[in-house]
């Protein structure tokens, strides 16, 4: 079977240096950080040559688009295994978002099976599950629309029985997938080894030919490549700090974050976060730049609708009362059961329901077809995705199938205006969300788009209560997706353990990849959540982050982020956690948070209350003898 790696270059945000920062403009002077291969792509890599060692005939073609300065991940990616390089290089593509880029990508990829593997269909678009620089994880899966073709997303490994198989982190636990049909589209976590440099390789790929190909040469229709086919313009950039909740003052030692700790814990509970902050808006009898209703596609989870959709809702109830619009909200399944007046309680007027037996599979096409379907048939203004796994997968379909411009992972949503020169956009969704791997805010706008869409980060919304006396209707809209369209097959799931034990804790000791073993994670953690429960009268447990899960250290119940738990304790300590955003939407509005970890850069100081940097294996044991002599005091 032949491989298609999709790789990009992109800057080095994990070593963004002091003076890289523009103070004054609130912006990143990108030419001051290192290019790289995007990290996520190097795990494309190890997968693609994994399955292409399995078949002495199959081709390895590795393709990437940028400016003429991007061969050098081309060398680099043949310096790791050997294939063909391709180069998609062009003016017109600048400006780019991720549609433009996904729609350019498939004509080279069109190109591609043509010329290199001769029209053979039996390949594997491989490629990193998203890009350290935009973040968006949007460009596969649009890819894939664009071709017509299956993506299996967050696969952590292949399996080779009779047929590949692929083990990939699903909506409601871990699964496996075997694909019904040829080309696929696979999207790769951060779970593979990544493939080193040789010697051999690099001195061969100093000199290996690139091919380089222009939009032209790839049949790429001008109207929608670069600028002209992008759908979402960044407007604003400024500093995280302007957005950050919270402000993490470091101790320098054991006793001192004690002391700042148990200060803090005995003060009480601090008031919530204004993470819900909707700003007030007036349309003063001006005609709004787009009509129509508000719309939340309402995720389903075992317990009926996914939290980040309902909170979802509620936030859309805000904006739309502001903008004098009704709330719609949008189900695909095969049946609904009392959820639609679920979500008229929440706030919803009108529940659009799309059900068909296909829909009770996660399976992207076929929701994808039959929610854009609904969106071209009641044009919404706007149509709101939890950026939960399925959320982020499923969103880049309906916009591409849409014609729609898409937002990442947003983590605040206003109305507002856009008017510079001849442009006048009124009461737009102005769209703001981290990027460049958290070092920088943008509010981004959707222009030219019939409806503003965007996925949301769970847990900045609050889950409005349910008030049953709400009326609505109920929209029945008649869907057929087809089963041979659907091109991959869910053969077992391995459900997502749940602990009630540590929702119920007020304090949550929690361990990441910082610990090297089982006995590690045990010897240091127990007796600290033990010590803190003791000193602070209250009930601690043991939390851990999906890494330490992986390596053993902790069951699967026990996990916190997005794809585990999700917790509000009075007090989480996060050892030897980075603060990746899924880990962090499972812990973020934890009431206090302590950090500690030996990377003064880690991301977790940025949602920690109290740090202390250095070795986990000094200060856990330094924390809890401290805890436990001021306990012993304290008596
Ligand atoms: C779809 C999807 C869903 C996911 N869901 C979740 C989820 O629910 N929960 C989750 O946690 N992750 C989830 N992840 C994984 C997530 O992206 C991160 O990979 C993971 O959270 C990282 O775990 P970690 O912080 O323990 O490990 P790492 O990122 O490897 O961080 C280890 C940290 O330990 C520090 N450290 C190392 N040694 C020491 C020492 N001796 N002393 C002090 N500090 C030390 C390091 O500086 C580093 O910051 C998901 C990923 C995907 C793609």
């Amino acid at each position: 079977m032949h491989c298609i790696v999709l790789v990009k270059q992109v800057p080095d945000v994990s070593n963004v240096p002091e003076d890289a920062w523009d103070t004054e403009k609130g912006t990143l002077r990108r030419g001051m950080l290192e290019s790289v291969l995007n990290p996520l792509d190097l795990h494309a890599l190890t997968f693609a040559s994994t399955v292409t060692a399995a078949d002495p005939d199959a081709r390895t073609v590795y393709l990437t688009m940028g400016p003429p300065q991007a061969r050098d991940v081309l060398v680099d990616c043949l310096a790791r295994a050997p294939g063909e390089a391709v180069l998609l290089t062009d003016r017109a593509f600048a400006g780019a978002d991720t549609i433009a880029t996904a729609y350019s990508l498939a004509c080279a990829i069109r190109r591609v099976e043509r010329e290199f593997l001769a029209g053979s269909r039996e390949y594997l678009v491989v490629a990193g599950m998203q890009s350290v620089d935009g973040d968006t994880a949007q460009v596969p899966p649009q890819i894939a629309e664009e071709l017509g073709i299956e993506q299996v997303a967050y696969v952590s490994s292949p399996g080779f029985g009779a047929d590949l198989e692929l083990r990939r982190i699903g909506p409601s636990g871990t699964e496996t997938v075997r694909p019904r049909r040829l080309p696929l589209l696979v999207t790769l976590t951060a779970c593979t080894r990544p493939l080193y440099r040789s010697f051999h390789l690099a001195r061969r790929a100093r000199t290996a030919p690139i091919h380089e190909w222009s939009a032209a040469s790839v049949g790429a229709e001008p109207e929608r490549t670069g600028l002209r086919g992008s759908r979402t313009q960044v407007y604003r950039l400024f500093s995280p700090a302007e957005d950050q909740a919270r402000r993490c003052v470091m101790a320098h030692d054991a006793e001192e974050l004690l002391s700042l700790l148990e200060t803090a814990y005995r003060a009480g509970p601090r008031a919530a976060p204004d993470a819900d902050a909707d700003g007030s808006y007036d349309l003063a009898g001006r005609t709004p730049t787009y009509r129509g209703e508000l719309w939340v596609y309402a995720e389903r989870d075992a317990g009926g609708v996914h939290g980040a959709s309902l909170a979802l809702v509620g936030k859309a109830r805000r904006l739309a009362d502001q903008l004098g619009v009704g709330v719609g909200a949008v189900i695909a399944d095969a049946e609904p059961g009392g959820v639609p007046q679920d979500l008229i309680a929440r706030g919803a007027d009108r529940v659009y329901v799309l059900q068909h037996p296909l829909l009770a599979d996660p399976i992207a096409s076929s929701h994808a077809r039959s929610i854009a379907g609904a969106v071209r048939a009641f044009r919404p203004q706007a149509l709101l995705f939890g950026a939960t796994p399925w959320g982020r997968e499923l969103a880049p379909r309906v916009a591409y199938a849409a014609d729609c411009g898409l937002t990442a992972d947003c983590t605040r949503l206003q109305v507002g205006d856009y008017v510079k020169g001849a442009v006048s956009l009124v009461g737009i969704l102005q769209q703001t969300r981290p990027a460049l791997g958290g070092n920088v805010m943008a509010t981004i706008m959707t222009r030219a788009s019939p409806t503003q869409m965007a996925t949301v980060r769970p847990g900045v919304f609050t889950i409005p209560s349910a008030d049953p006396a709400r009326i609505g209707e109920v929209v029945r809209v008649p869907v057929s997706p087809a089963a041979d369209e659907v091109g991959i097959e869910i053969v077992a799931v391995e459900p997502t353990a749940v602990a009630p034990s540590i929702r119920d804790a007020e304090i949550v000791v929690s361990g990441g990849r910082g610990l090297r073993s089982r006995e590690e994670f045990q010897a240091l953690l127990e007796p600290l959540a033990h010590a803190l429960g003791a000193r602070l009268g209250a009930r601690a447990d043991l939390g851990a982050s999906r890494m330490a899960v992986e390596d053993g250290c902790a069951g699967r119940e026990r996990q916190v982020g997005q794809t585990g738990q999700t917790i509000t304790p009075r007090l989480y300590v996060a050892v030897g956690i980075s603060g990746a955003v899924q880990h962090v939407s499972g812990m973020q509005h934890a009431d206090l948070v302590v950090a500690i970890n030996r990377d003064p850069r880690a991301r977790i100081f940025r949602y920690a209350d109290i740090g202390m940097v250095g070795d986990l294996a000094r200060i856990v044991p330094a924390l809890t003898a401290a805890t436990e002599a001021h306990a012993h005091a304290g008596r």
